[in-house]
């Protein structure tokens, strides 16, 4: 018997990247998958290659009435959810004085908006003893060069974490946060050699992480492992964010 038997899991941006990672190792834990992102091809060939049983839903879910759709099309199909983990997110460069409003709003949009109202959606289909991962980063703590939008969209995912494990908790519904450091997924196929050496310099563990030492812990924090964790954030990052 797998830690999620009999668990319906739904997986924002789960075909790609660190959401791949959570999706496929769910999946090997028994749980029935729902995978969503807006590329169809990669979708498609993300729940091929998983075993198990996966489910990919198509849609953006910065558009109010997709989501509508997706959540629909899972309460239809699975009737319920046990556990949500928002993978989807964007992460661009730009310093103070390059960030423009299309910038910021592509961030806020997706990585804060987005969670929002997903989170929403996803906990009137919860019951006790469900639980809710988010992803944040530590950019969100540490002040990353460039990353200033990036960055306060996932302070803003932290804040959403400690004021919903507080509102939830009444439904015995837990709610953590993943903060990951860099890891390597397609956000990194632009980086030369060099960048992901001085990057690695700066990694008390001298490496990037790997997506699934990110689904390792987001498995810890679904499954009733930590039924008696909520509103905590867990970093994922070599020790980065501790030097
Ligand atoms: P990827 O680029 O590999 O994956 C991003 C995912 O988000 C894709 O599946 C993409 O699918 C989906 N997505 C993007 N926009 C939308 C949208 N509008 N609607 C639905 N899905 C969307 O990135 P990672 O796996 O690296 O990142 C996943 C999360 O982890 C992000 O929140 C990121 O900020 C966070 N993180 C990543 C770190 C890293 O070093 N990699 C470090 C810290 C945090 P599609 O394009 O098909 O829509």
């Amino acid at each position: 018997m797998g830690r999620l038997a009999g668990k319906v899991a739904l997986i924002t941006g789960g075909n790609s990247g660190i959401g791949f990672a959570v999706a496929h190792r769910f999946a090997a834990e028994g749980a029935e998958v729902f995978i969503t992102g807006r590329r169809q091809a990669q979708l498609e060939n993300a729940a091929t290659a998983m075993d198990g049983n996966v489910t990919p839903i198509i849609g953006d879910v910065t558009d109010t009435e997709g989501l509508d759709q997706l959540f629909s099309k899972v309460h239809a199909t699975a009737g319920c959810l046990d556990v949500f983990v928002d993978c989807a997110g964007i992460a661009e460069p730009a310093s103070l004085e390059d960030t423009d409003e299309p910038h910021f709003d592509r961030h806020f949009d997706l990585n804060v908006r987005a969670t929002l109202f997903s989170t929403q959606r996803a906990a009137s289909l919860m019951s006790r003893g469900s639980a809710i991962v988010l992803i944040g980063s530590i950019a969100g703590s540490i002040g990353t060069p460039s990353y200033g939008a990036y960055g306060a969209s996932k302070a803003a995912v932290r804040a959403f974490t400690r004021t919903w494990a507080n509102e939830l908790a009444r439904r015995s519904i837990r709610v953590n946060v993943l903060s990951p450091g860099p890891i390597d997924t397609p956000m990194f196929e632009q980086a030369t050699d060099e960048v992901r050496a001085a990057l690695a310099e700066q990694i008390p563990l001298s490496r990037l992480g790997r997506p699934e030492e990110v689904a390792a812990a987001a498995l810890f924090l679904a499954s009733d492992e930590s039924s008696f964790i909520t509103g905590a954030e867990l970093c994922i990052d070599g020790g980065m964010s501790q030097v």
